[in-house]
């Protein structure tokens, strides 16, 4: 099947908004089994959205533009690709009341542009959007005048704002994909996401023991993010899910402790369920870190039940003062040192009564390093019921590389001793 990407928005031309649609929906797709073979980004005018669309419409099964279908002047895509495919716009009373009753909830009045988002295509499935205004629309282009032979293609228009996107697509777009465009062969995709070890590694350790799975069909893919490695593994066919089942089966045991999550977990979503789990709680005392660490566990749902408190204590008096770090470890051995990581836990643990208290402290640099403590030099600490450890890293990055690097690593040491605590 072939899927094209349209992405829309003279913003994304100008580089003032990352084009994350691009991102998002294209691994959303391909776990799914729709991998997107052609995407493009183009300015909100209307010869260039008119020929992306036409181009794609020659090619594609399936296309997505994103962006384009609100209120204001330059949200065009709707008109531009009603009037490609030569079709009527006409208003939708059920629209219509969705839109007044949006603004109705919100107590304020509602425009009389948003009107036009109440404009469909004939012929054309409305995609509520219960975060926004503007529906997004599908619309199977039967036959298809772009197309040799007037092949059929589906053509899904979405809206720009992600928090309207990713909801409409993981909530209506997927159960109509499936009812409308099933894929030919069965397919499986799964992803197993690993912390603490590096590509080469990961691939050193699987490699060779899945070849004969990849002889079998198995697709076998490495994906290094910021201190993570993905290893995704997918197949099509009726043998698929055995396939993949039974490859995942031998990279759990190769790569063990590594594995953290599966899919789409992030490494803070599990150090939140697994003290969930458990009932235990956790404080925070960062210092080159700035807050990364409570910022990545409170973007989890749920982080409330466990996540007792964070300091940022960044000057040497925060940290006396707040943690209770003894002017001597500063004055003896540094901010950056073994000895602070430890009190500084220990500190946070003392104060909150938490169960788990992670702290850290480095050198982000750009200035600051000396021969003996390089910029990226970091030590996280980790105080815990059965005691307290430290443990000294290094990660020469830029600042924020290095804040995301540094958090991977304590939220890691945490996982990993929770794990180990409730062995015991
Ligand atoms: P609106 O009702 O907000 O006008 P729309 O469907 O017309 O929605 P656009 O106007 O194209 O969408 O985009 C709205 C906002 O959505 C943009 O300002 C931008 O912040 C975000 N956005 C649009 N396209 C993308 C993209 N490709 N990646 C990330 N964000 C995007």
């Amino acid at each position: 099947m072939n899927v094209e990407l349209i992405n829309t928005g003279s913003e994304l031309m100008l580089g003032r908004v990352l084009n994350t649609h691009q991102q998002w929906l294209c691994r959303r797709l391909a776990d799914l089994g729709y991998t997107v073979s052609r995407q493009t980004a183009v300015p909100d005018t209307g010869p260039d959205i008119q020929q992306a669309v036409r181009e794609a419409l020659a090619h594609a099964d399936l296309i997505f533009t994103t962006g384009g279908l609100g209120p204001t002047s330059d949200d065009l895509t709707r008109e531009l690709i009603a009037q490609l495919l030569g079709r009527n716009l006409r208003e939708d009373p059920a629209i219509v009341q969705q839109i007044e009753q949006y603004f109705v909830s919100r107590r304020r009045a509602a425009p009389a542009r948003t009107r036009v988002q109440a404009l469909v295509p004939e012929g054309a499935i409305v995609l509520p959007n219960p975060n926004g205004t503007a529906p997004g629309l599908a619309i199977e282009v039967r036959p298809n005048p772009f197309r040799e032979g007037g092949r059929p293609s589906w053509l899904i228009m979405l809206p720009g704002p992600p928090r309207e996107l990713r909801p409409m697509f993981l909530d209506t777009v997927v159960p109509l994909l499936r009812r409308v465009l099933p894929l030919e062969k069965e397919f499986i995709c799964h992803t197993l996401r690993t912390s603490g070890i590096g590509e080469s590694v990961v691939q050193e350790k699987v490699g060779a023991p899945l070849e004969s799975f990849i002889a079998r069909g198995l697709e076998l893919g490495y994906c290094a993010r910021t201190g993570q490695v993905d290893v995704r593994f997918s197949a099509c066919g009726s043998d698929a899910a055995r396939l993949v089942q039974d490859a995942e089966a031998v990279a759990r045991e190769l790569l063990g402790p590594f594995i953290y999550g599966a899919d789409d977990e992030e490494l803070e979503a599990v150090v939140v369920r697994l003290l969930t789990e458990r009932g235990k709680t956790l404080a925070l005392a960062e210092s080159c870190t700035g807050g990364c660490l409570a910022h990545r566990l409170t973007n989890v749902p749920g982080a409330s039940a466990v996540l007792r408190a964070g300091v940022v204590a960044y000057s040497n008096e925060a940290k006396r003062e707040f943690l209770g770090v003894r002017a001597e470890s500063l004055d003896e051995h540094g901010a950056v040192s073994e000895p602070v990581a430890s009190e500084m836990a220990e500190g946070v643990r003392r104060r909150t009564g938490a169960d788990f208290a992670l702290s850290v402290t480095g050198i982000a640099g750009p200035s600051g390093g000396t021969t003996e403590k390089p910029v990226g030099t970091v030590f996280i600490g980790l105080a815990k019921p059965t005691g307290t450890l430290v443990r000294k890293n290094f990660n020469p990055y830029d600042r924020e590389t290095f804040k995301q690097v540094t958090s991977n690593q304590a939220l890691e040491l945490l996982r990993q001793s929770i794990l180990a605590e409730s062995r015991s």
